[in-house]
């Protein structure tokens, strides 16, 4: 008979539990090089220069998934506009901020941001799967807000606290950057806390690595008596293929209510083909368009910009080809309001 050492007994749950999961594989495999990212895809090395200019600033990170749905050598391609970095970045354009959202102001906890009544956000990791040329947490200091067990439990501490609170947003980041057993961990302590209801999640990670959608995701999605929201980030319908309706099915069967949230953005979706072909591909994968936001203001992405007049114009033609539950609500983020603005 073989006994085994206590160690041995030890090792074996730590190993397994360092075994990654595919999605992991495919986050730390990232394409993060621009040469690397104009080479695989056919680009003129003309657009180099601007790239490494963009990358220095806030650095390049495309998965593989999202790079297969790229056509190759098509510099005006929508999903490529939104990871390549490009010279204009560093350009520096009047009332365009580094923190757009004044966001440094209102976090009472580390990794915690209460400004909407009945709705507190957690930024429950660091970093995205995806960098997106326009996002408005490109010059955001994650680092000091990923927060540790300890300070996890403050944040909870204040949800407990105050009864006012009925839903828990994570964000980030992309909060389902995160590994499973932290989620499962903070989603527990989430589910024990009698006055929330709704725990709602805004992640583009489902999109950009349809793999994040495992069992293990699945597993404690299912176990919280909370009611679920995924607010989903897809700005292109050629971001939706069939892995991620594949993915999104699963999280319909786990009873995830799915919505999407889309940035208007110059040279990728401010047309109204562009925009009503998002609204049907997303229905066809059981999404329903929650929001359209206009640009934050954020220092690197003015080339982005879609003006006001254009923006509202764009909306009342969708009106034209979508019925209503299509529509989403056209809205801004202004510092200070206690909700988004519709424009
Ligand atoms: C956008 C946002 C929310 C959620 O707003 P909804 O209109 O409910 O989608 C909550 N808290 C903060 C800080 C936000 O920026
Ligand atoms: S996934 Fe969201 S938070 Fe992350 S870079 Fe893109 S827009 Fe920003």
């Amino acid at each position: 008979m073989i006994t085994r050492s206590p160690a041995d007994v030890q090792s074996v749950p730590l190993a397994s539990s360092q075994e990654r999961a595919p999605w992991q594989r495919q986050l730390a495999g990232i394409i993060r090089d621009p040469a690397e990212l104009c080479r695989r895809l056919d680009l003129d090395p003309a657009w180099l220069p601007g790239a490494e200019a963009g990358h220095a600033l806030f650095e390049v990170r495309v998965p593989e998934a999202y790079l297969s749905r790229i056509r190759p050598g098509d510099p005006t391609d929508p999903l490529l506009r939104q990871v390549l970095p490009l010279g204009e970045e560093t350009l520096e354009v009047p009332g365009y901020l580094a923190d757009p959202l004044q966001e440094a102001e209102h976090t009472p906890a580390k990794g915690l941001i209460h400004k909407y009544a009945g709705r507190v956000l957690l930024i429950a990791s660091p970093s995205c799967a995806i960098n997106c040329r326009y996002c408005f947490r490109r010059h955001f200091p994650y680092g000091e807000n990923a927060p540790s067990r300890a300070q996890w439990e403050a944040s909870l501490d204040t949800l407990r606290g105050d009864a006012s609170i009925r839903e828990a947003i994570l964000s980030g980041g992309d909060p389902l950057a995160a590994s499973d057993r932290q989620l499962a961990w903070l989603v527990e302590r989430l589910d024990a806390i009698p006055h929330l209801k709704r725990l709602r999640i805004h992640s583009r990670l489902p999109v950009v690595i349809p793999e994040r959608v495992d069992d293990a995701l699945l597993g404690w999605l299912s176990a919280t008596r909370l009611q679920k929201v995924l607010v989903l980030h897809i700005n292109h319908a050629n971001e939706i293929d069939e892995a991620v309706i594949a993915a999104c099915a699963r999280l319909k069967q786990a009873g995830v209510t799915l919505l999407n949230q889309s940035v208007l953005l110059r040279g990728v979706n401010d047309s109204v083909t562009a925009l009503a072909a998002l609204s049907e591909r997303l229905f066809e994968a059981g999404i329903l368009p929650y929001y359209l936001h206009v640009l934050d203001p954020v220092a690197g992405a003015a080339h982005f910009d879609v003006p006001d007049d254009q923006a509202r114009e764009l909306v009342a033609g969708l009106r034209q080809v979508l019925p209503g539950f299509l529509m989403p609500t056209l809205t801004r983020e202004v510092p200070g309001e206690a909700s988004k603005t519709p424009l």
